[in-house]
């Protein structure tokens, strides 16, 4: 079977910048003709998504922050207007603030603990409630971005360790309730890849070290092996894959030691 996504539309939210993994995911989906929308926040981001948007034929820039329920349901009216459907969600969204990317857990305060879960973890389910208008009847697939810190203690990943692992329950969920609509929504795993969100976590580069050091391929994965699981995970060849969290780390996930 061969890949093409002509005639088919995807939502992109999480492009910052062009080392962004939302950016690859883009890239790979583009290339094979998928015609996409991007979302920013704040006017800083919002100059460096126009430019990148510029690379993909036919694609649309909108503001969305997944705090705003309005902007949210802004975002998908103006989906609807431009593209009339939508195919593919590429959800690669999260935050929390530096203070609590570091030492111990327990420290976590409950508003540092509330916002990782909103941005990072609630949001899956709050956009994709908004696409599913847009996606009935096209066999669409709905993709988030999750990190192994959600099965098992990364030091200083904490409160975002701690969202992942709703984020992929959430998966699980929204598998069950879309699949009878013929949607999937799946998780990849990603290894660390250098990024804006990845400099807000202390000893990042120790964790570049350990992969490089333990995993079965001695190496560090990059954004666009990611972008590819992405461009894999919204087309027909994954047709039977849902609920499934999708390791993209070199294999790293496996050692025990
Ligand atoms: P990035 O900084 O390029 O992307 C994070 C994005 O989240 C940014 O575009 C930012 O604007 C967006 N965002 C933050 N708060 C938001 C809000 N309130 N509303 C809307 N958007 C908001 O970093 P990235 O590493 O490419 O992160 C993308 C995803 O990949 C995240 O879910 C991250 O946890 C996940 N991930 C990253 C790595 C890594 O090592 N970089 C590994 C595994 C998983």
């Amino acid at each position: 079977m061969k890949i093409t996504l002509e005639g088919k539309t995807g939502i992109i939210l999480g492009v910052a910048n062009k080392r962004s993994i939302a950016w690859a995911c883009a890239s790979s989906l583009a290339r094979e003709g998928m015609r996409l929308a991007f979302t920013y926040i704040g006017e800083r981001m919002e100059k460096s998504v126009r430019a990148l948007a510029e690379e993909c034929p036919g694609s649309i820039v909108l503001p969305c922050d997944v705090t705003k329920p309005e902007e949210i349901d802004a975002t998908f009216e103006a989906v609807g207007e431009e593209f009339g459907h939508l195919d593919t969600v590429v959800h690669a969204v999260a935050f929390a603030k530096k203070e609590e990317l570091e030492g111990d857990f327990y420290h976590t305060s409950k508003e540092g603990y509330m916002l990782a879960h909103e941005v990072s973890a609630y949001s899956l389910t709050a956009v994709t409630r908004r696409a599913l208008p847009l996606m009935e009847g096209r066999n669409g697939s709905i993709v988030t971005l999750s990190y192994l810190g959600g099965d098992r203690v990364v030091p200083n990943y904490n409160v975002m360790g701690i969202a992942k692992a709703a984020l992929e329950a959430s998966v699980r969920y929204l598998a069950a309730d879309l699949g009878p609509r013929g949607i999937r929504v799946n998780a990849i795993s990603a290894g660390p890849v250098r990024t804006l969100a990845a400099s807000g976590i202390s000893g990042f580069n120790s964790m570049l070290d350990a992969i490089e050091e333990r995993s079965p391929m001695k190496r560090n994965i990059t954004a666009d092996e990611v972008g590819d699981t992405c461009l894999f995970l919204s087309s027909e060849l994954s047709r039977g894959i849902t609920g499934t969290t999708l390791y993209v780390d070199a294999g790293y996930h496996i050692m025990g030691f």
